[in-house]
This record gives C-alpha cells, sequence and structure tokens, in this order.
C-alpha cells in the first residue's frame, strides 16, 4: 500500500479521467483505479456529441448546468489540445435534431423555449421548417417537417478525448492503475481503503466514477446512487463527401469522413449486443431524413450501456456519513467533461458547498426528502 494519496477516483473513463485532471491541475496527488475491458464502459461506445438542446427541460438547474458545459468546452478544448498534442476533432459550429412530422415539431419546440426559459435566455435556438432546412442542407429529404438549431451544439471524437484526458492526467502526476477493479472500498481513520484483487489503496478522499458499478460500491460508502443501464446502439458508414454543416441528433460526419448513426434507447438491462431490427430502424430513419444515404455502406455497428439515473439528471452527491467520500454518476459524460476537470473539481478540492452542484445530489431520490421531484 505505502502512498497515501489526496484523492483516489475509482473509475478512469471520461467521469474519472476529467475529474483527476482538474483535481491533479489543483496540486493534488491523485491515483486513478480503473477496472478493465470486461467493464461495461459508456465512455468507449458513445455518439459523441457535445449537446444542449433540449437538456434540462424538466429540471432547471440541469439546463444551466449544460449550457455552461457548452460555454466551458472551447477554452477547455484549446488547453487539452495543446498540452497533449492530441486533436480530438472538437467543432462547436452547431446541431440539428430533425423533425420527422408536426407533432415532433411542435413538442420540440416547447422543450427548446423550457430550456431556454431555465437558462435566462442564454440559450438560444432556431426552429425552422422544411423550406429553410433544405437552404441550408440540400440532402435533407422534401418530407421532414423541419428541425431545431441551436449554436451551442457540437461533437468530438470521444475515444481521442479520452485519450488525450488519460495523457493529461498523467502528465499532471496522477498515477493510473488499470486492470484493478475495486472490489471494496471502506472508510478507516478518516481516510479510505480501496481493495482490489491484487492491491490495496488508500486515500484521504475517494471520488467513485465506476459507471454502472457506482450503485454497489458507493452502498459500502452509505451513500445511495440509483443507476441503471440503457443501451444505445450506434452504426457507422463508410466514408462519404461531407455534406453535412455541423453535427445532428442521428447522424454526425467524423473528422475521418464516415457518418456515425444512432441512436437507440432501450431498457433491456446488462446486454450491450447489437440488434438487426434497431439497426434496420436506425439505417431506415437516417435514409428517411437524407434520402441519398441509401446506397451507402454500413461497415460497423455496437451497442454500449448509458449509466443512467431515475431522472437523466447527473448525479454529483457527497456522502453525509463519510467525508470525503463522493459519487458522480451522469448520463451526458462528453458533454459535461469541461465541467468535470473544472467546476467540478473545485468542488472535490475545496469542500465548499457549489449552491448549483448542490441541486445535483442524490438526495432528491430520497422518499422522506419533501422537496422530492415529480
Ligand atoms: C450509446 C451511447 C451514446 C452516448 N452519447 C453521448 C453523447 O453523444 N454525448 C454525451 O455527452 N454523452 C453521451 N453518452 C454518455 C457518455 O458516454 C457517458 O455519460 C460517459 O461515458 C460516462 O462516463 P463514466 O466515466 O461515468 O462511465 P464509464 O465510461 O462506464 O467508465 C467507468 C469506468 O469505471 C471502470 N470501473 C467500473 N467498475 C469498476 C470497479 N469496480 N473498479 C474500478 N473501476 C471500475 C470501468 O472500467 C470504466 O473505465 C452516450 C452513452 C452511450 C452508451
Amino acid at each position: 500500500m505505502g502512498t497515501v494519496y489526496d484523492t483516489i477516483i475509482v473509475g478512469g473513463g471520461l467521469v474519472g479521467a476529467a475529474l483527476a485532471c482538474g483535481i491533479a491541475a489543483r496540486g493534488r496527488l491523485v491515483a486513478v483505479v480503473d477496472g478493465d475491458d470486461r467493464d461495461f464502459r459508456a465512455s468507449r461506445g458513445n455518439f459523441g456529441l457535445v449537446w444542449v438542446q433540449g437538456k434540462g427541460a424538466g429540471f432547471p438547474a440541469y439546463a444551466r448546468w449544460t449550457a455552461m458545459a457548452a460555454k466551458y468546452w472551447p477554452d477547455f478544448e484549446c488547453e487539452l489540445r495543446e498540452t497533449t498534442g492530441i486533436d480530438f476533432g472538437f467543432r462547436q459550429n452547431g446541431g440539428y435534431d430533425f423533425c420527422l412530422d408536426q407533432v415532433e415539431w411542435v413538442a420540440r419546440s416547447e422543450e427548446m423555449s423550457l430550456v431556454q426559459q431555465h437558462t435566462r435566455g442564454e440559450f438560444e435556438y432556431e426552429m425552422l421548417d422544411n423550406t429553410e432546412l433544405k437552404r441550408r442542407i440540400p440532402q435533407v429529404s422534401g418530407d421532414v417537417f423541419g428541425a431545431s438549431y441551436s449554436d451551442h451544439d457540437g461533437h468530438v471524437n470521444p475515444l481521442y478525448l479520452l485519450r488525450a484526458l488519460h495523457q493529461r492526467m498523467q502528465k499532471l502526476g496522477c498515477r493510473y492503475y488499470p486492470n484493478q477493479r475495486v472490489i471494496s472500498t471502506r472508510p478507516k481513520n478518516g481516510s479510505f481503503i480501496v481493495k482490489t484483487s491484487s492491491d490495496r489503496y488508500q486515500a484521504k478522499q475517494i471520488v467513485l466514477c465506476a459507471g454502472l458499478d457506482n450503485q454497489r460500491l458507493a452502498h459500502e460508502l452509505g451513500m445511495h446512487i440509483p443507476v441503471h443501464p440503457i443501451r444505445g446502439q450506434l452504426l457507422i458508414t463508410e466514408r462519404v463527401e461531407s455534406f453535412l454543416p455541423c453535427a445532428s441528433l442521428p447522424v454526425r460526419q467524423t473528422m475521418e469522413g464516415t457518418l456515425q448513426i444512432g441512436n437507440s434507447h432501450e431498457n433491456v438491462g446488462f446486454d450491450d449486443s447489437t440488434t438487426l431490427d434497431v439497426i434496420t430502424r436506425l439505417a431506415a430513419r437516417a435514409v428517411r431524413i437524407f434520402p441519398h444515404l441509401s446506397g451507402v455502406r454500413l461497415v460497423r455497428a455496437w451497442g454500449a450501456l448509458r449509466v443512467m439515473t431515475p431522472d437523466g439528471v447527473p448525479i454529483y452527491h457527497r456522502s453525509a456519513h463519510y467525508p470525503g467520500a463522493y459519487a458522480i454518476s451522469c448520463h451526458s459524460g462528453v458533454t459535461l467533461t469541461s465541467l468535470h476537470a473544472g467546476v467540478v473539481a473545485d468542488w472535490v478540492c475545496d469542500d465548499a458547498i457549489d449552491a448549483l452542484i448542490a441541486e445535483f445530489s442524490a438526495e432528491r431520490f430520497d422518499v422522506s426528502n419533501t422537496s422530492l421531484r415529480v
């Protein structure tokens, strides 16, 4: 065991790695104790959007949180790219979400308006009809009713982003321990002991960022962190000529020229396989929006599990029983990376109660909490 770290982060996905960068940059001695490829790892299977549209329509603090993340992204990207030399393809040049009929368009319009109200006008968007949409993207089908559009949205290559975060955290002096699945954690005399099958680690603080394993690990530290898997299937096509000016929810063009098509939401438990019916449905929707894609070949498909909370909103929780123990679970871990490496790292380091972060405590799921949202 030997070294007593300031902070141990359990899990080296996008959330744990971003937080490790932020905490190590503040001069703390950090260890990231990570699992292996047999774990479910949303950070390696996601769609790569930095997305604000619609986020927090039913939870005002989340709308403000996401808008803040998008605003911090350009500076965050610049620093991470310059300090690692890795271009992870960040483009924040807007995003479209298409509406196939008027019902979808009206519902989207209401959702966008709520997000704008929650962010006190900071979130800006447009609702476009088919004529305006076709003027901007001529390949869109005449059958598409319209779309929402926002300048705040963008996308990245999430795998390069993860690589950059890992490189950065290690440059900042953070120790990274892969293939060390944590079996148990326990408090001991004001510190925490973390046990894997082959080692033990000790720290004054512990932050659980273990994705879908957070619920089990948190339980040992007296925290209730309810998370469940929601599968998403994604497709990749062969390279095609550029036609999309920016990202969109069902289709984005990668920096290599392939198209990434998503994005199902399936409640199927811990099953990350692919299914022909969903692949067919996703491809058909993409072709319905962009008929010229009908001859394009798919080259790959995969499934991955989202780390979903009961209300879809992130959890940033500090243990009431054991000061120094934290848990973070979220389903928009790409979008929120800029905050995890910034204000969330401040929150963990300074032990100060940030008014906005406090809204994301898991106490909202406590049935004895009278302020529980419905
Ligand atoms: C299909 C899909 C599409 C998505 N699209 C987007 C998107 O477009 N934009 C966006 O913002 N977000 C998106 N997301 C969500 C985003 O990917 C996740 O929010 C984010 O990756 C969560 O990161 P994480 O680090 O919490 O979890 P994970 O990536 O699951 O990482 C957890 C880490 O903890 C490790 N671990 C697990 N158990 C243990 C243990 N016991 N001991 C030690 N280590 C352990 C694992 O090995 C892993 O490295 C998508 C997710 C999916 C599945």
